[in-house]
C-alpha cells in the first residue's frame, strides 16, 4: 500500500477540512494578513468543526481520531493559510499531547475538554536568552507551602494573544540544572501574569507571537504537569512530535504555492503562448511537484510511525528539516512563475515565501534538527 494512500475515513476528513479552508478561510486571508490578527469567529469555527481536539478522546469532548488526522488538518489549513495553521498545529500536536501524555486523571478531565471546546493553548518554553539552548531558561519557580511562585519572562510565545491556557516551563531547582525544569499549567487571569509585547514578523503575521511576563505568579502545586524536575522530558518529547506538525504546515504551504503557480502558468501569455507551454516553466513546476511529493513521504511516514507507537525522533527531525527547506524553495520558485506580480500583494505567492522562513527556526532550528539526526546516526549507524 503506498504510504501516501489515505483510508476512506482519512479521505473524507481531508476533504471536509479542504472545503472549510476554501470556503471559510480563503476569503479572509488578505484581511488576516493586513490586520496581523486572527478573527475570534474564525477560531471559534475551528473549534466547532472539531479541529482543535482531533486526538482528544471523544469522552473528553475531542474527535478521538489519530495523530495522522491532525497532520492532515494542519496540511489542509496551511495550503490556504499557513498562519491560521499555527493555532491548529500547537493545539493538536503540543497542547493536547502534553495533557494526554503527562496530565494526571484530574488534569486530563479538567483541561482536555476545554482545549477541545473553546480554549486556545500556548506552549511557553523559550526565553530571550534560551531558544536552542532551551534548558538554560531563567524563569524560576519557588516553592511556598502548597504553591509555587513563578517569576521570569518568556519570549516568542505563539497563540499568546488569544490563548486562555498556558503551559510554562520554569526551573524549580536551579542547582539541579536541567533536572530542575518543571512544567506548570497557568490560566490567563492569574494575578501577576501578563501577556506582553507582540512581535511584528516577516511571515505568519496573523499568528500572534508575544512575550509573557511572570511576576510572582502563584500557581497551585496541583498545576504541576508531570513530575517536578521532569519538565525537560515533557518539553523534549512533545517537541519531538510537534516537529511533524511543522512538517505538515510546510507541506501544505508548498502545495498551496505550487497550485497557484500552476494555475497562473495556464493563464499568463508571453510571446504569443501560455507561459506553461515553455519547457523551462514546465520543468520548474515538475521539480517543485517532485519536492512536494518527497516532503509528503517524510511527513506522512513520521506521522504513521508516531501513530504506531514507535520512536519517531529521527523521522520527525527529518520531516521538519526537509519540509522547511522545500517550502522556502518551492515558494521562491513559484514567485518566479508569476514574474513581477509575484512580489506584490496582488497574489499569495509572496506571502507563502515569507510564511515559509519561520519553519527553519521554530520548534528547533535547521542546525538543531541536523544535530539530532547526527546524534542518532552516530548512535544507531
Ligand atoms: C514565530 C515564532 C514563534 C515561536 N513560537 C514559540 C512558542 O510558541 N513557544 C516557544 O517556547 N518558543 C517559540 N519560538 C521560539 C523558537 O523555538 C526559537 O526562536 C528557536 O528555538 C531558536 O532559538 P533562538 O531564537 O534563541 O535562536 P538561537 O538559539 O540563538 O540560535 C541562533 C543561531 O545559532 C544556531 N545554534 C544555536 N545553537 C546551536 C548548536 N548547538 N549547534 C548549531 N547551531 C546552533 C541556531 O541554529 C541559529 O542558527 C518561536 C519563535 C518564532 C520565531
Amino acid at each position: 500500500m503506498p504510504l501516501t494512500r489515505l483510508s476512506e475515513e482519512e479521505e473524507i476528513f481531508r476533504s471536509t477540512v479542504r472545503d472549510f479552508a476554501e470556503e471559510r478561510v480563503r476569503p479572509r486571508v488578505a484581511e488576516m494578513e493586513r490586520d496581523a490578527a486572527q478573527p475570534p469567529d474564525l477560531l471559534s469555527e475551528l473549534f466547532e468543526l472539531g479541529l482543535m481536539g482531533i486526538e482528544i478522546p471523544e469522552e473528553l469532548g475531542g474527535a478521538g481520531a489519530s495523530f495522522f488526522m491532525s497532520i492532515l488538518a494542519i496540511e489542509e489549513i496551511s495550503r490556504v493559510d499557513p498562519a491560521l495553521a499555527v493555532p491548529v498545529d500547537i493545539q493538536n500536536t503540543l497542547m493536547a499531547n502534553l495533557f494526554m501524555r503527562w496530565g494526571n486523571e484530574e488534569q486530563r478531565n479538567q483541561y482536555l475538554p476545554r482545549l477541545a471546546r473553546d480554549t486556545l493553548g500556548s506552549y511557553a518554553l523559550s526565553e530571550a536568552n534560551s531558544g536552542s539552548d532551551a534548558f538554560a531558561l531563567q524563569t524560576r519557580a519557588v516553592r511556598d507551602g502548597k504553591v509555587y511562585r513563578l517569576s521570569g519572562r518568556k519570549h516568542w510565545i505563539s497563540n499568546a494573544q488569544e490563548a486562555g491556557l498556558f503551559v510554562v516551563f520554569a526551573n524549580a531547582d536551579p542547582e539541579a540544572g536541567h533536572r530542575g525544569i518543571t512544567a506548570f499549567i497557568l490560566e490567563r487571569d492569574m494575578p501577576g501574569f501578563v501577556v506582553g509585547r507582540k512581535e511584528d514578523k516577516l511571515g505568519v503575521r496573523a499568528s500572534s507571537t508575544c512575550e509573557l511576563v511572570l511576576d510572582e505568579v502563584e500557581v497551585p502545586e496541583a498545576n504541576v504537569l508531570g513530575e517536578v524536575g521532569q519538565g525537560y522530558k515533557v518539553a523534549i518529547e512533545t517537541l519531538n512530535e510537534g516537529r511533524i506538525g511543522i512538517g505538515a504546515q510546510m507541506l501544505g504551504l508548498a502545495e498551496g504555492a505550487l497550485e497557484g503557480a500552476l494555475a497562473y502558468s495556464g493563464e499568463r501569455k508571453a510571446f504569443g503562448q501560455r507561459i506553461g507551454d515553455f519547457q523551462a516553466v514546465q520543468h520548474l513546476l515538475a521539480e517543485c511537484a517532485t519536492d512536494v511529493e518527497t516532503t509528503r513521504l517524510h511527513v506522512y511516514n513520521a506521522a504513521r510511525v508516531r501513530d504506531a507507537g514507535l520512536p519517531c525522533v529521527r523521522e520527525g527531525a527529518m520531516a521538519k528539516l526537509v519540509a522547511s527547506r522545500v517550502a522556502e524553495s518551492v515558494a521562491s520558485r513559484c514567485v518566479d512563475v508569476y514574474g513581477g506580480v509575484g512580489v506584490t500583494k496582488e497574489c499569495l505567492a509572496e506571502k507563502y515565501l515569507r510564511d515559509a522562513k519561520v519553519a527553519q527556526i521554530y520548534e528547533g532550528t535547521t542546525f538543531m534538527q541536523l544535530n539530532t539526526i547526527a546524534k542518532i546516526l552516530q548512535r544507531d549507524g
